[in-house]
Protein backbone atom coordinates (compact mmCIF):
# COMPACT_ATOMS: atom_id res chain seq x y z
CA UNK A 1 0.00 0.00 0.00
CA UNK A 2 1.31 3.63 -1.34
CA UNK A 3 -0.03 6.59 0.32
CA UNK A 4 0.36 10.38 -1.13
CA UNK A 5 -1.28 13.63 -0.87
CA UNK A 6 -2.07 16.16 -3.15
CA UNK A 7 -4.23 19.08 -3.51
CA UNK A 8 -8.44 18.27 -4.49
CA UNK A 9 -9.85 20.07 -6.64
CA UNK A 10 -12.85 17.95 -6.68
CA UNK A 11 -14.27 16.50 -3.33
CA UNK A 12 -15.72 13.12 -3.99
CA UNK A 13 -14.36 9.40 -3.36
CA UNK A 14 -13.78 6.82 -6.10
CA UNK A 15 -12.40 3.61 -5.63
CA UNK A 16 -11.12 1.90 -9.27
CA UNK A 17 -8.30 0.64 -11.61
CA UNK A 18 -5.18 3.36 -12.86
CA UNK A 19 -4.30 3.63 -15.82
CA UNK A 20 -0.89 5.61 -16.66
CA UNK A 21 -1.36 8.57 -19.00
CA UNK A 22 2.11 9.46 -20.76
CA UNK A 23 3.43 11.62 -23.14
CA UNK A 24 5.69 11.20 -26.10
CA UNK A 25 7.51 14.35 -25.53
CA UNK A 26 8.72 13.40 -21.74
CA UNK A 27 10.35 10.19 -23.60
CA UNK A 28 11.99 11.26 -26.62
CA UNK A 29 15.76 11.54 -25.97
CA UNK A 30 18.45 11.80 -28.41
CA UNK A 31 20.71 8.76 -27.15
CA UNK A 32 23.52 7.50 -29.41
CA UNK A 33 23.70 4.11 -30.78
CA UNK A 34 25.86 1.92 -32.72
CA UNK A 35 23.79 0.33 -35.04
CA UNK A 36 21.92 2.14 -37.74
CA UNK A 37 20.26 -0.48 -39.89
CA UNK A 38 18.62 -2.24 -36.29
CA UNK A 39 17.22 1.28 -35.55
CA UNK A 40 15.94 1.39 -39.14
CA UNK A 41 13.94 -2.20 -38.84
CA UNK A 42 12.80 -0.83 -35.88
CA UNK A 43 10.89 2.63 -37.55
CA UNK A 44 9.59 0.88 -40.13
CA UNK A 45 7.75 -1.93 -37.26
CA UNK A 46 6.61 1.18 -35.79
CA UNK A 47 5.47 2.82 -38.82
CA UNK A 48 3.95 -0.89 -39.92
CA UNK A 49 2.16 -0.48 -36.70
CA UNK A 50 0.64 2.67 -36.90
CA UNK A 51 -0.87 2.37 -40.46
CA UNK A 52 -2.80 -0.58 -38.81
CA UNK A 53 -4.08 1.48 -35.81
CA UNK A 54 -5.11 4.29 -38.43
CA UNK A 55 -6.47 1.67 -40.42
CA UNK A 56 -9.07 0.74 -37.19
CA UNK A 57 -9.35 4.51 -36.76
CA UNK A 58 -10.92 4.56 -39.88
CA UNK A 59 -13.07 2.05 -39.91
CA UNK A 60 -14.58 2.79 -36.47
CA UNK A 61 -14.85 6.54 -38.00
CA UNK A 62 -16.65 5.48 -40.64
CA UNK A 63 -19.74 3.88 -38.94
CA UNK A 64 -19.73 6.91 -36.08
CA UNK A 65 -18.59 10.13 -38.46
CA UNK A 66 -19.67 9.30 -41.66
CA UNK A 67 -16.88 9.04 -44.56
CA UNK A 68 -15.83 12.92 -44.91
CA UNK A 69 -14.58 12.91 -41.56
CA UNK A 70 -12.63 9.62 -41.19
CA UNK A 71 -10.51 10.63 -44.49
CA UNK A 72 -8.17 12.42 -42.29
CA UNK A 73 -7.39 8.43 -40.83
CA UNK A 74 -6.72 7.46 -44.60
CA UNK A 75 -4.43 11.20 -45.09
CA UNK A 76 -2.16 9.88 -42.19
CA UNK A 77 -1.53 6.63 -43.73
CA UNK A 78 -0.57 7.92 -46.95
CA UNK A 79 1.31 10.32 -45.04
CA UNK A 80 3.54 7.48 -43.12
CA UNK A 81 4.04 6.07 -46.89
CA UNK A 82 5.92 9.35 -47.87
CA UNK A 83 8.76 9.19 -49.54
CA UNK A 84 10.52 12.17 -48.65
CA UNK A 85 9.78 11.68 -44.65
CA UNK A 86 10.92 8.23 -44.67
CA UNK A 87 14.13 9.09 -46.78
CA UNK A 88 14.48 11.88 -44.26
CA UNK A 89 14.01 9.94 -40.61
CA UNK A 90 16.31 6.99 -42.33
CA UNK A 91 19.13 9.85 -42.98
CA UNK A 92 19.01 11.31 -39.94
CA UNK A 93 19.64 7.98 -38.06
CA UNK A 94 22.47 7.14 -40.32
CA UNK A 95 23.99 10.43 -40.51
CA UNK A 96 23.82 11.70 -36.76
CA UNK A 97 23.84 7.77 -35.38
CA UNK A 98 20.77 8.73 -33.22
CA UNK A 99 17.86 6.99 -31.70
CA UNK A 100 14.71 5.93 -33.84
CA UNK A 101 12.46 7.83 -31.55
CA UNK A 102 14.64 11.00 -31.94
CA UNK A 103 15.26 10.94 -35.31
CA UNK A 104 11.05 9.95 -36.02
CA UNK A 105 10.13 13.15 -33.47
CA UNK A 106 12.94 15.70 -34.88
CA UNK A 107 11.64 14.47 -38.83
CA UNK A 108 7.96 15.50 -37.53
CA UNK A 109 8.85 18.68 -35.87
CA UNK A 110 11.00 19.65 -39.63
CA UNK A 111 8.46 18.80 -41.92
CA UNK A 112 5.91 20.72 -39.73
CA UNK A 113 7.75 23.52 -40.07
CA UNK A 114 8.37 23.77 -43.60
CA UNK A 115 4.37 22.78 -44.00
CA UNK A 116 3.53 26.08 -41.77
CA UNK A 117 5.40 28.15 -43.86
CA UNK A 118 3.72 27.16 -47.34
CA UNK A 119 1.36 29.79 -49.00
CA UNK A 120 -1.17 26.99 -49.53
CA UNK A 121 -3.74 26.65 -47.01
CA UNK A 122 -4.39 22.66 -47.77
CA UNK A 123 -0.44 22.33 -47.03
CA UNK A 124 -0.23 24.84 -44.06
CA UNK A 125 -3.08 22.25 -42.42
CA UNK A 126 -0.92 19.14 -43.16
CA UNK A 127 1.80 20.75 -40.55
CA UNK A 128 -0.35 19.40 -37.54
CA UNK A 129 -0.67 15.99 -39.29
CA UNK A 130 3.05 15.78 -39.88
CA UNK A 131 3.30 15.87 -35.96
CA UNK A 132 0.34 13.98 -34.81
CA UNK A 133 1.88 10.39 -37.33
CA UNK A 134 5.37 11.25 -36.03
CA UNK A 135 4.11 11.25 -32.26
CA UNK A 136 1.99 8.14 -33.13
CA UNK A 137 5.26 6.82 -34.01
CA UNK A 138 7.30 7.60 -31.47
CA UNK A 139 4.71 5.70 -29.02
CA UNK A 140 4.63 2.48 -31.01
CA UNK A 141 8.58 2.56 -30.71
CA UNK A 142 8.17 3.11 -26.96
CA UNK A 143 6.04 0.12 -26.85
CA UNK A 144 3.77 2.78 -25.19
CA UNK A 145 0.09 1.85 -25.34
CA UNK A 146 -2.10 4.51 -27.05
CA UNK A 147 -4.74 6.12 -24.83
CA UNK A 148 -7.96 4.68 -25.33
CA UNK A 149 -10.68 4.25 -23.15
CA UNK A 150 -13.24 2.84 -25.29
CA UNK A 151 -11.98 -0.76 -24.56
CA UNK A 152 -11.66 -0.25 -20.98
CA UNK A 153 -13.64 -0.05 -18.06
CA UNK A 154 -13.71 2.93 -15.65
CA UNK A 155 -10.49 3.92 -14.66
CA UNK A 156 -8.59 6.55 -12.80
CA UNK A 157 -5.96 8.62 -14.93
CA UNK A 158 -2.66 8.79 -13.20
CA UNK A 159 -0.69 11.57 -15.37
CA UNK A 160 2.30 13.81 -15.02
CA UNK A 161 0.21 16.59 -15.97
CA UNK A 162 -2.63 16.99 -18.61
CA UNK A 163 -3.35 19.64 -20.75
CA UNK A 164 -7.19 20.84 -21.80
CA UNK A 165 -7.08 19.21 -24.81
CA UNK A 166 -5.78 16.04 -23.79
CA UNK A 167 -8.67 16.05 -21.22
CA UNK A 168 -11.29 16.99 -23.64
CA UNK A 169 -10.42 14.00 -26.09
CA UNK A 170 -11.16 11.46 -22.79
CA UNK A 171 -14.19 9.53 -22.69
CA UNK A 172 -16.06 11.24 -19.36
CA UNK A 173 -17.92 8.20 -18.91
CA UNK A 174 -14.45 5.96 -18.94
CA UNK A 175 -13.15 8.23 -15.63
CA UNK A 176 -13.12 7.94 -12.13
CA UNK A 177 -11.20 10.51 -11.30
CA UNK A 178 -7.36 12.64 -12.40
CA UNK A 179 -4.71 12.15 -10.53
CA UNK A 180 -1.72 14.02 -11.32
CA UNK A 181 1.65 15.52 -10.55
CA UNK A 182 1.70 18.92 -11.38
CA UNK A 183 -0.98 21.23 -12.60
CA UNK A 184 -2.31 23.89 -11.00
CA UNK A 185 -6.02 24.54 -9.48
CA UNK A 186 -7.48 27.29 -11.48
CA UNK A 187 -5.98 25.85 -14.83
CA UNK A 188 -8.29 24.50 -17.31
CA UNK A 189 -7.96 21.15 -16.73
CA UNK A 190 -8.87 21.38 -12.92
CA UNK A 191 -12.41 23.47 -14.41
CA UNK A 192 -12.94 19.93 -16.55
CA UNK A 193 -13.04 17.70 -13.55
CA UNK A 194 -14.90 20.24 -11.87
CA UNK A 195 -17.47 20.11 -14.48
CA UNK A 196 -17.42 16.35 -14.90
CA UNK A 197 -17.70 15.82 -11.49
CA UNK A 198 -14.59 13.65 -11.13
CA UNK A 199 -12.87 13.77 -8.02
CA UNK A 200 -9.19 14.57 -9.08
CA UNK A 201 -6.00 16.03 -6.76
CA UNK A 202 -2.92 17.78 -8.70
CA UNK A 203 0.12 18.29 -7.04
CA UNK A 204 0.53 14.64 -5.98
CA UNK A 205 4.33 13.69 -5.46
CA UNK A 206 4.41 10.18 -7.07
CA UNK A 207 6.70 8.76 -9.27
CA UNK A 208 4.99 7.50 -12.42
CA UNK A 209 7.72 4.86 -13.31
CA UNK A 210 6.23 3.14 -10.44
CA UNK A 211 2.65 3.46 -11.01
CA UNK A 212 1.11 0.41 -13.47
CA UNK A 213 -1.52 0.38 -15.40
CA UNK A 214 -4.53 -1.64 -13.40
CA UNK A 215 -3.32 -1.21 -9.97
CA UNK A 216 -6.28 -0.52 -7.85
CA UNK A 217 -6.13 3.34 -5.99
CA UNK A 218 -9.01 5.27 -3.71
CA UNK A 219 -9.09 8.23 -4.52
CA UNK A 220 -10.38 10.68 -1.71
CA UNK A 221 -11.20 14.08 -2.69
CA UNK A 222 -12.05 15.25 0.62
CA UNK A 223 -8.36 14.34 2.15
CA UNK A 224 -6.65 14.97 -0.93
CA UNK A 225 -5.01 11.51 -0.69
CA UNK A 226 -4.51 8.68 -3.24
CA UNK A 227 -3.42 4.98 -2.15
CA UNK A 228 -2.20 2.39 -4.48
CA UNK A 229 -2.93 -1.06 -3.93
CA UNK A 230 -4.91 -0.32 -0.57
CA UNK A 231 -5.11 -3.20 1.96
CA UNK A 232 -8.46 -5.06 3.17
CA UNK A 233 -9.31 -2.13 5.57
CA UNK A 234 -8.93 0.90 3.52
CA UNK A 235 -11.28 -0.43 0.92
CA UNK A 236 -13.82 -1.29 3.32
CA UNK A 237 -13.70 2.06 4.76
CA UNK A 238 -13.45 3.51 1.20
CA UNK A 239 -16.75 1.66 0.36
CA UNK A 240 -18.52 3.33 3.51
CA UNK A 241 -17.53 6.49 2.42
CA UNK A 242 -18.70 5.92 -1.15
CA UNK A 243 -22.08 4.65 0.33
CA UNK A 244 -22.59 8.00 2.66
CA UNK A 245 -21.53 10.87 0.45
CA UNK A 246 -23.88 8.82 -2.51
CA UNK A 247 -26.65 9.04 0.41
CA UNK A 248 -25.46 12.64 1.09
CA UNK A 249 -26.19 13.10 -2.95
CA UNK A 250 -29.61 11.85 -2.85
CA UNK A 251 -30.94 14.26 0.14
CA UNK A 252 -29.24 17.34 -2.61
CA UNK A 253 -31.57 15.69 -4.95
CA UNK A 254 -34.68 16.25 -3.55
CA UNK A 255 -34.21 20.07 -4.24
CA UNK A 256 -34.84 19.51 -7.51
CA UNK A 257 -37.45 21.41 -9.09
CA UNK A 258 -37.37 23.93 -6.46
CA UNK A 259 -36.85 27.41 -6.83
CA UNK A 260 -33.54 29.14 -5.91
CA UNK A 261 -35.19 32.05 -3.81
CA UNK A 262 -34.17 33.10 -0.47
CA UNK A 263 -36.63 33.39 3.25
CA UNK A 264 -37.24 36.52 2.22
CA UNK A 265 -38.27 36.33 -0.99
CA UNK A 266 -35.08 37.45 -3.39
CA UNK A 267 -34.82 35.00 -6.36
CA UNK A 268 -31.32 34.17 -7.69
CA UNK A 269 -30.45 32.53 -11.34
CA UNK A 270 -28.58 29.70 -10.65
CA UNK A 271 -26.98 28.13 -14.29
CA UNK A 272 -24.45 25.78 -15.05
CA UNK A 273 -20.87 26.09 -16.93
CA UNK A 274 -20.21 23.38 -19.69
CA UNK A 275 -17.57 22.43 -22.31
CA UNK A 276 -19.47 20.87 -25.26
CA UNK A 277 -22.99 19.48 -25.69
CA UNK A 278 -22.43 16.33 -24.37
CA UNK A 279 -22.18 18.24 -20.94
CA UNK A 280 -25.63 19.53 -21.14
CA UNK A 281 -27.26 16.19 -19.55
CA UNK A 282 -25.03 16.88 -15.90
CA UNK A 283 -27.26 20.24 -16.72
CA UNK A 284 -30.18 19.13 -16.54
CA UNK A 285 -29.36 15.90 -14.14
CA UNK A 286 -28.23 18.99 -11.63
CA UNK A 287 -31.72 20.83 -12.22
CA UNK A 288 -29.54 24.38 -13.77
CA UNK A 289 -32.09 26.86 -14.94
CA UNK A 290 -30.02 27.24 -18.11
CA UNK A 291 -26.06 27.16 -19.13
CA UNK A 292 -24.51 30.81 -18.17
CA UNK A 293 -20.96 30.10 -20.23
CA UNK A 294 -21.05 27.29 -22.59
CA UNK A 295 -16.89 27.52 -23.08
CA UNK A 296 -17.41 27.32 -27.26
CA UNK A 297 -13.46 26.52 -27.54
CA UNK A 298 -13.33 23.53 -26.39
CA UNK A 299 -15.12 22.58 -29.65
CA UNK A 300 -12.08 24.28 -31.27
CA UNK A 301 -9.80 21.69 -29.29
CA UNK A 302 -8.68 18.22 -29.51
CA UNK A 303 -8.61 18.51 -33.68
CA UNK A 304 -6.56 19.37 -36.42
CA UNK A 305 -8.43 21.98 -38.01
CA UNK A 306 -10.93 24.77 -37.28
CA UNK A 307 -15.06 23.40 -36.67
CA UNK A 308 -16.52 24.26 -39.84
CA UNK A 309 -19.64 26.61 -39.75
CA UNK A 310 -22.12 23.94 -39.81
CA UNK A 311 -20.65 21.50 -37.58
CA UNK A 312 -20.72 25.01 -34.97
CA UNK A 313 -24.27 25.57 -36.22
CA UNK A 314 -25.35 21.92 -35.32
CA UNK A 315 -23.62 21.48 -32.03
CA UNK A 316 -25.19 25.22 -30.76
CA UNK A 317 -28.36 24.33 -32.37
CA UNK A 318 -28.70 21.10 -30.08
CA UNK A 319 -27.72 22.83 -26.57
CA UNK A 320 -30.77 25.47 -27.91
CA UNK A 321 -33.24 22.78 -28.35
CA UNK A 322 -32.06 20.58 -25.48
CA UNK A 323 -32.61 23.28 -22.69
CA UNK A 324 -35.75 23.81 -24.20
CA UNK A 325 -36.28 27.17 -24.11
CA UNK A 326 -33.82 28.35 -21.24
CA UNK A 327 -31.31 30.40 -21.32
CA UNK A 328 -28.14 29.15 -22.95
CA UNK A 329 -25.40 31.75 -22.99
CA UNK A 330 -22.34 31.02 -25.41
CA UNK A 331 -19.07 32.89 -25.02
CA UNK A 332 -17.46 33.11 -28.37
CA UNK A 333 -13.94 31.01 -28.52
CA UNK A 334 -11.61 31.70 -26.06
CA UNK A 335 -8.48 30.16 -27.51
CA UNK A 336 -4.72 31.55 -26.12
CA UNK A 337 -3.24 31.03 -23.07
CA UNK A 338 -3.20 27.55 -21.85
CA UNK A 339 -6.04 26.65 -24.77
CA UNK A 340 -3.76 26.20 -27.27
CA UNK A 341 -4.74 24.71 -30.91
CA UNK A 342 -2.02 24.02 -33.17
CA UNK A 343 -4.01 25.14 -36.18
CA UNK A 344 -4.57 28.47 -35.34
CA UNK A 345 -0.62 28.63 -35.13
CA UNK A 346 -0.21 31.64 -32.51
CA UNK A 347 3.39 31.11 -32.56
CA UNK A 348 5.38 31.47 -29.14
CA UNK A 349 4.84 34.15 -26.87
CA UNK A 350 6.24 35.23 -23.45
CA UNK A 351 3.04 35.82 -21.82
CA UNK A 352 0.44 34.01 -23.45
CA UNK A 353 -2.47 34.73 -20.88
CA UNK A 354 -1.37 38.63 -21.47
CA UNK A 355 -0.85 37.77 -25.17
CA UNK A 356 -2.61 37.17 -28.30
CA UNK A 357 -5.99 35.28 -27.01
CA UNK A 358 -9.74 35.23 -27.50
CA UNK A 359 -11.52 38.73 -28.77
CA UNK A 360 -8.23 39.28 -29.53
CA UNK A 361 -7.97 36.99 -32.21
CA UNK A 362 -11.04 37.21 -33.22
CA UNK A 363 -10.48 40.99 -33.78
CA UNK A 364 -7.78 40.03 -36.13
CA UNK A 365 -8.61 37.54 -37.76
CA UNK A 366 -12.56 37.95 -38.03
CA UNK A 367 -13.12 35.56 -40.80
CA UNK A 368 -12.76 32.73 -38.00
CA UNK A 369 -14.93 34.89 -36.06
CA UNK A 370 -17.77 35.23 -38.67
CA UNK A 371 -17.83 31.67 -39.10
CA UNK A 372 -18.80 31.44 -35.99
CA UNK A 373 -21.12 34.25 -35.66
CA UNK A 374 -23.00 32.95 -38.76
CA UNK A 375 -23.46 29.22 -36.87
CA UNK A 376 -24.59 31.33 -33.26
CA UNK A 377 -26.65 33.64 -35.59
CA UNK A 378 -28.52 30.92 -37.40
CA UNK A 379 -28.91 28.55 -34.10
CA UNK A 380 -30.28 31.49 -32.43
CA UNK A 381 -33.83 30.86 -34.13
CA UNK A 382 -33.89 27.33 -32.37
CA UNK A 383 -34.31 28.29 -28.77
CA UNK A 384 -32.98 30.98 -26.05
CA UNK A 385 -29.19 31.64 -27.14
CA UNK A 386 -27.15 34.60 -25.74
CA UNK A 387 -23.98 35.65 -26.83
CA UNK A 388 -21.00 36.71 -24.75
CA UNK A 389 -17.71 37.95 -25.53
CA UNK A 390 -14.29 37.22 -23.60
CA UNK A 391 -11.39 39.37 -22.32
CA UNK A 392 -13.14 42.27 -23.11
CA UNK A 393 -11.08 45.68 -22.11
CA UNK A 394 -12.63 48.46 -23.93
CA UNK A 395 -14.97 50.02 -25.30
CA UNK A 396 -14.00 50.23 -28.93
CA UNK A 397 -13.63 46.34 -29.14
CA UNK A 398 -16.84 46.50 -28.11
CA UNK A 399 -18.38 48.54 -30.90
CA UNK A 400 -16.03 46.63 -33.31
CA UNK A 401 -17.80 43.16 -32.40
CA UNK A 402 -21.12 45.18 -32.71
CA UNK A 403 -20.27 46.00 -36.56
CA UNK A 404 -18.95 42.59 -37.45
CA UNK A 405 -21.96 41.80 -35.82
CA UNK A 406 -23.58 43.88 -38.29
CA UNK A 407 -21.59 42.71 -41.30
CA UNK A 408 -22.56 38.66 -40.60
CA UNK A 409 -26.32 39.77 -40.14
CA UNK A 410 -26.20 41.39 -43.47
CA UNK A 411 -24.63 38.48 -44.97
CA UNK A 412 -27.38 36.26 -43.62
CA UNK A 413 -29.90 38.45 -44.74
CA UNK A 414 -28.61 38.80 -48.16
CA UNK A 415 -28.15 34.79 -49.02
CA UNK A 416 -31.64 34.46 -47.05
CA UNK A 417 -30.58 32.02 -44.51
CA UNK A 418 -32.56 32.22 -40.99
CA UNK A 419 -31.28 33.74 -38.13
CA UNK A 420 -31.81 35.92 -34.91
CA UNK A 421 -30.19 38.36 -33.10
CA UNK A 422 -29.69 37.23 -29.89
CA UNK A 423 -28.82 39.17 -26.47
CA UNK A 424 -25.53 40.20 -25.99
CA UNK A 425 -22.79 40.21 -22.78
CA UNK A 426 -19.63 40.70 -22.12
CA UNK A 427 -17.63 38.87 -19.74
CA UNK A 428 -16.21 41.62 -17.02
CA UNK A 429 -12.49 39.55 -16.53
CA UNK A 430 -10.01 42.42 -16.50
CA UNK A 431 -9.45 45.15 -14.18
CA UNK A 432 -10.18 47.59 -17.23
CA UNK A 433 -13.49 46.33 -18.27
CA UNK A 434 -14.58 46.84 -14.32
CA UNK A 435 -13.65 50.14 -14.32
CA UNK A 436 -15.01 51.35 -17.12
CA UNK A 437 -17.89 48.91 -16.63
CA UNK A 438 -20.45 51.79 -16.18
CA UNK A 439 -19.73 52.48 -20.05
CA UNK A 440 -19.68 49.40 -21.05
CA UNK A 441 -22.95 48.36 -19.49
CA UNK A 442 -24.52 50.68 -21.78
CA UNK A 443 -23.65 49.03 -24.88
CA UNK A 444 -24.25 45.42 -23.57
CA UNK A 445 -27.29 43.31 -22.30
CA UNK A 446 -25.63 41.85 -19.55
CA UNK A 447 -22.21 41.31 -17.69
CA UNK A 448 -20.90 37.65 -16.67
CA UNK A 449 -17.73 38.38 -13.98
CA UNK A 450 -15.06 36.14 -14.69
CA UNK A 451 -13.47 36.11 -11.76
CA UNK A 452 -10.26 32.80 -12.93
CA UNK A 453 -9.24 35.79 -14.82
CA UNK A 454 -10.19 38.63 -13.25
CA UNK A 455 -7.97 37.27 -10.07
CA UNK A 456 -5.23 36.48 -12.65
CA UNK A 457 -5.04 39.44 -14.20
CA UNK A 458 -5.34 41.71 -10.60
CA UNK A 459 -3.47 40.19 -8.29
CA UNK A 460 -0.50 39.83 -11.16
CA UNK A 461 -0.66 35.79 -10.91
CA UNK A 462 -0.51 33.16 -13.03
CA UNK A 463 -3.51 31.30 -12.88
CA UNK A 464 -1.60 28.27 -14.75
CA UNK A 465 0.98 28.40 -11.98
CA UNK A 466 1.37 26.00 -9.78
CA UNK A 467 3.88 27.42 -7.46
CA UNK A 468 1.40 30.26 -7.01
CA UNK A 469 -1.55 28.35 -5.83
CA UNK A 470 -1.24 29.81 -2.47
CA UNK A 471 -0.91 33.24 -3.53
CA UNK A 472 -4.01 33.29 -5.79
CA UNK A 473 -6.66 34.48 -3.54
CA UNK A 474 -10.20 35.45 -5.00
CA UNK A 475 -11.01 36.78 -1.60
CA UNK A 476 -8.86 39.21 -1.41
CA UNK A 477 -10.52 42.14 -1.08
CA UNK A 478 -9.51 43.95 -4.14
CA UNK A 479 -11.65 41.13 -5.91
CA UNK A 480 -14.73 41.80 -3.63
CA UNK A 481 -14.54 45.65 -4.32
CA UNK A 482 -14.38 45.07 -7.66
CA UNK A 483 -17.71 42.64 -8.10
CA UNK A 484 -19.51 45.22 -6.04
CA UNK A 485 -18.68 47.90 -8.46
CA UNK A 486 -19.79 45.77 -11.16
CA UNK A 487 -22.93 44.80 -9.87
CA UNK A 488 -23.62 48.53 -9.25
CA UNK A 489 -22.47 50.01 -12.41
CA UNK A 490 -24.75 47.09 -14.38
CA UNK A 491 -27.81 47.75 -11.98
CA UNK A 492 -27.98 51.56 -12.79
CA UNK A 493 -28.33 50.48 -16.55
CA UNK A 494 -30.91 48.50 -15.79
CA UNK A 495 -28.76 44.94 -16.84
CA UNK A 496 -28.72 41.92 -15.01
CA UNK A 497 -24.82 40.68 -13.94
CA UNK A 498 -23.75 37.07 -12.95
CA UNK A 499 -20.67 35.21 -12.16
CA UNK A 500 -19.34 32.41 -13.92
CA UNK A 501 -15.96 32.10 -12.50
CA UNK A 502 -15.21 29.03 -10.05
CA UNK A 503 -15.70 31.81 -7.17
CA UNK A 504 -19.05 32.11 -8.30
CA UNK A 505 -19.27 28.21 -6.93
CA UNK A 506 -17.69 29.01 -3.77
CA UNK A 507 -20.06 28.08 -1.12
CA UNK A 508 -18.39 31.01 1.43
CA UNK A 509 -19.34 33.98 -0.77
CA UNK A 510 -22.55 32.88 -1.80
CA UNK A 511 -24.57 34.71 1.06
CA UNK A 512 -22.07 37.88 0.31
CA UNK A 513 -22.82 37.42 -3.48
CA UNK A 514 -27.01 37.25 -3.04
CA UNK A 515 -26.28 40.24 -0.53
CA UNK A 516 -24.06 42.80 -3.40
CA UNK A 517 -27.10 41.73 -5.68
CA UNK A 518 -25.54 39.49 -8.01
CA UNK A 519 -28.55 38.50 -10.61
CA UNK A 520 -26.91 34.91 -11.39
CA UNK A 521 -24.46 32.09 -10.32
CA UNK A 522 -23.31 29.98 -12.97
CA UNK A 523 -21.16 27.35 -11.61
CA UNK A 524 -20.18 23.59 -12.25
CA UNK A 525 -23.32 21.20 -13.05
CA UNK A 526 -22.15 19.62 -9.31
CA UNK A 527 -22.56 22.66 -7.36
CA UNK A 528 -26.12 23.90 -8.46
CA UNK A 529 -27.65 22.15 -6.09
CA UNK A 530 -25.54 23.03 -2.86
CA UNK A 531 -26.07 26.88 -4.00
CA UNK A 532 -29.13 26.07 -3.69
CA UNK A 533 -29.50 24.52 -0.32
CA UNK A 534 -27.50 28.17 0.58
CA UNK A 535 -29.92 30.26 -0.77
CA UNK A 536 -33.03 28.85 0.38
CA UNK A 537 -32.30 28.87 3.58
CA UNK A 538 -31.21 32.61 4.15
CA UNK A 539 -32.04 35.83 4.08
CA UNK A 540 -30.92 39.19 2.46
C1 LIG B 1 -12.95 33.25 -16.04
O1 LIG B 1 -11.91 33.74 -16.45
O2 LIG B 1 -13.38 33.37 -14.88
C2 LIG B 1 -13.78 32.43 -16.97
C3 LIG B 1 -14.98 32.01 -16.63
O3 LIG B 1 -13.23 32.09 -18.17
P1 LIG B 1 -12.12 30.95 -18.32
O4 LIG B 1 -11.96 30.28 -16.99
O5 LIG B 1 -12.58 30.01 -19.36
O6 LIG B 1 -10.91 31.73 -18.71
MG1 LIG C 1 -11.50 33.80 -18.58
Amino acid sequence: MQSFFGKSIYKGMVMGPVMVFKKNDDRVKRKKIENAEMEITRVTKAIDLAKKQLQKLYDKAIVQVGEASAAIFEIHQMMLEDEDYLEAIHNTIRTELVNAEYAVAMTGDNFSEIFSAMDNDYMKARAVDVKDISQRVVQNLCGQEEVDLSSKGPCIIVADDLSPSETIQMDKEKILAFVTVRGSANSHTAILARMMNIPALIGVPLELSKIENGMIAVVDGFKGQVIFEPDEDTCREARQKIQKEQEKLRLLHELKGKENVTLDGRKINIYANIGSVSDIGYVLENDAGGIGLFRSEFLYLGRTDFPTEEEQYQSYKQAARMMAGKKVIIRTLDIGADKQVDYFQLGKEDNPALGYRAIRICLKQPDIFKTQLRALLRAAVFGNISIMYPMITSVEEVKQIQAIVEEVKAELEKQEIQYKIPKQGIMIETPAAVMISDELAQLVDFFSIGTNDLTQYTLAIDRQNEKLDDFYNPHHKAILRMIKMVVENAHKYGKWVGICGELGADTALTEQFVRMGIDELSVAPSMVLNLRKIIREMTV
